[in-house]
């Protein structure tokens, strides 16, 4: 068990070393949370600044969390080191090379559910009950692309759009203990993103009424918010965080 205090608030955050996730984690670290990280990176390579002074500590555990083993593996290790946990966030996505519904392989179809939407619903379920002992909260990170038919990336959004669904059905079963919600990034300036074409960033630019990609701070803004107590009263809501640009949908610019 770790040499945790008991009031402590402890957060668990996937894909935290890197883009969002990483903007997350120091983001929560900064306001003294004990924060785990968990993914496939090593913490030597995280992205998640430890360079301003902040309050709290910083673990992680690396794990392949689009696979069963990997994502049970994480579950027992996190019950060993912890009694409660605060927050789960789950963050930790990926979109496979070939995505384009004409082309994508049924093993890429297969990966891509199995982390962006199975991952957030059995490692909510195997930490229900630490999360329960907290009063604690889940933010899934889900995407304007779940409500997108882009079929560029065609498993990409299939998983996304499970998560408006899991998330109510979970803030149900879940209450009144522990709330869960989902967080639907637009475009948000990440290696994700930059991995795209420019002339398609600059396209999603001139039509977002921000006129900007998203920082990796805007969401993490909206995730502490919502494991704060100002959050209290919401459960099973989404939360758009993309510069306006689904209220842009169908117009030029
Ligand atoms: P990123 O590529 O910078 O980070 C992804 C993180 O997920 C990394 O920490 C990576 O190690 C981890 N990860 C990937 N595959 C994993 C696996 N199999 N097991 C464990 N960890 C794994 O991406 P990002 O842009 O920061 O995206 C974070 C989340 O936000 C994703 O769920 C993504 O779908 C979502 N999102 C991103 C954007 C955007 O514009 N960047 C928009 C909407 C939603």
């Amino acid at each position: 068990m770790q040499n945790t205090h008991s009031l402590d608030r402890i957060a668990v955050v996937t894909g935290g070393t890197s883009g969002i996730g990483a903007a997350i984690a120091t983001r929560l670290m900064e306001e003294g949370w004990v924060v785990v990280t968990v993914s496939r990176r090593s913490l030597e390579n995280s992205l998640v600044s430890q360079t301003s002074p902040v309050a709290g500590t910083l673990s992680h555990i690396g794990a392949d969390l689009g696979e069963k083993k990997g994502l049970y593996g994480v579950c027992a290790e996190l019950r060993r080191r912890f009694e409660k946990l605060d927050l789960l966030v789950n963050c930790a996505g990926s979109i496979s090379d070939e995505d384009r519904l004409e082309h994508v392989a049924y093993e890429d179809v297969e990966r891509t559910l199995r982390l962006n939407s199975l991952a957030p619903l059995f490692l909510t379920r195997c930490l229900a009950d630490l999360l329960r002992s907290a009063n604690g909260s889940v933010v899934h990170i889900g995407s304007i692309y779940g409500d997108i038919p882009d079929t560029d990336v065609a498993a990409y959004c299939l998983s996304k759009a499970l998560l408006p669904q899991l998330t109510r059905m979970q803030a149900r079963s879940l209450a009144p203990d522990v709330r869960v919600n989902l967080v639907l990034p637009g475009h948000i300036d990440t290696p994700m993103t930059r991995s795209a074409p420019a002339d398609y960033l600059e396209a999603v630019k001139a039509t977002t009424p921000m006129r900007e990609l998203g920082r990796p701070e805007d969401i993490a803004s909206t995730v502490v918010f919502l494991a704060s107590e100002a959050a209290r009263f919401i459960t099973g809501a989404e939360f758009r965080v993309d510069g306006g640009y689904m209220a842009n949908v169908g117009l030029a610019t």
